[in-house]
């Protein structure tokens, strides 16, 4: 039986130009190739989970553009459920614009779109689906207020909340205390401790000072040392694999879509630490957000050798 995981977020086209150096203002800069490529931290994490092996179902907002059509088609390729993901006819779907210079630097600027109607009310209407979830994954790139409501949904119906606070903002205590497993990066665990994180000390430090704001337990991706987990009984770094890498967008997607799996699976904190370790592995030698995710073939495949 497939862990039933359900995804709370946002869902973007990126559209991506290769550019000799990221344009100054004022600048025109004559770029190479154009790609599209599916994204948003939501569905790139909902896209990680199904193949990873999770039962995934997304609660999302798209437009009624072509944007949002493509996004549904690609959903239904990867067996996720989009009986919640809302059409609006009011707003463009989300996009991103990214920039990527010869020397893999990256600028990218955000349109949200239909993101932004992804309110409270539409998820609680999609009430249903918190029946039998074996986890919550969220981030936050959809509305606070949203993702606030979810967790107290999620608590009402005894599902664990796993919450990737990306990109970095402040979080109220009173929606800390509702999470299971806080997984930030290095950047984000520093904004949202207040302590610096470069190493395995500082990661233990932040984590413990995120653990007294209510988390149960905390998770830093530290980037391709792998990750430091820290609950009550383990505060270890859980080594990540060697890989070359070569676009490293969505690593983190990718690590929090296969967590979800391997914890919905029953899996230990660390055992599912090291299964993300490996999803997001692969992920980095491949480009693009959601094209780099790979199966779950393919990660028992690097976590056997
Ligand atoms: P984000 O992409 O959110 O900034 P990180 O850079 O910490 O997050 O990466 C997330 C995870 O991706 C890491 O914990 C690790 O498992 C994996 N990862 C990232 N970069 C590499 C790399 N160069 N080699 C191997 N694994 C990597």
């Amino acid at each position: 039986m497939k862990p039933k995981i359900l995804v709370v977020g946002s869902s973007n086209t990126d559209m991506i130009v290769n550019v000799p150096h990221i344009p100054q203002a004022g600048e025109t800069a004559l770029g190479g190739e154009f790609a599209t490529a599916a994204g948003g931290k939501g569905a790139n994490q909902a896209v990680a989970a199904a193949r990873a092996g999770g039962d995934v179902t997304l609660i999302a907002c798209l437009g009624g553009d072509m944007f949002g059509q493509r996004s549904l088609e690609g959903f239904a390729r990867d067996g996720i459920h989009t009986q919640y993901v809302a059409r609006s006819g009011q707003s463009p779907s989300g996009v991103a614009l990214i920039f990527v210079s010869a020397d893999g630097q990256n600028s990218i600027a955000v349109a949200p779109g239909a993101n932004a109607l992804l309110s409270p009310a539409r998820v609680r209407r999609a009430a249903g689906a918190f029946h039998g979830a074996s986890a919550l994954l969220m981030q936050l790139e959809t509305p606070l207020r949203t993702v606030a409501e979810a967790a107290r949904l999620a608590r009402r119906h005894g599902v664990p909340v796993i919450l990737n606070p990306a990109p970095a903002q402040d979080l109220p205590d009173a929606l800390l205390r509702r999470v299971w497993i806080l997984t930030p990066n290095e950047g984000e665990a520093s904004a949202l401790s207040g302590v610096k994180v470069r190493d395995e000390t500082g990661a233990a430090k932040a984590a413990a000072k995120l653990r007294q704001r209510g988390v149960s337990a905390v998770i830093i991706t530290l980037g391709a040392r792998g990750a430091f987990v820290a609950d009550a009984q383990t505060h270890q770094l859980v080594a990540g694999f060697k890989v070359k890498a070569v676009d490293t967008t969505a690593a983190g997607d990718v690590f929090n879509g296969a967590l979800a799996v391997a914890l919905g699976e029953g899996q230990s904190l660390l055992d599912a630490a090291r299964f993300a370790n490996a999803a997001a592995a692969i992920s980095v030698t491949r480009r693009g957000a959601q094209p780099s995710a790979p199966s779950r073939r393919e990660i028992e495949r690097l976590l056997k050798l």
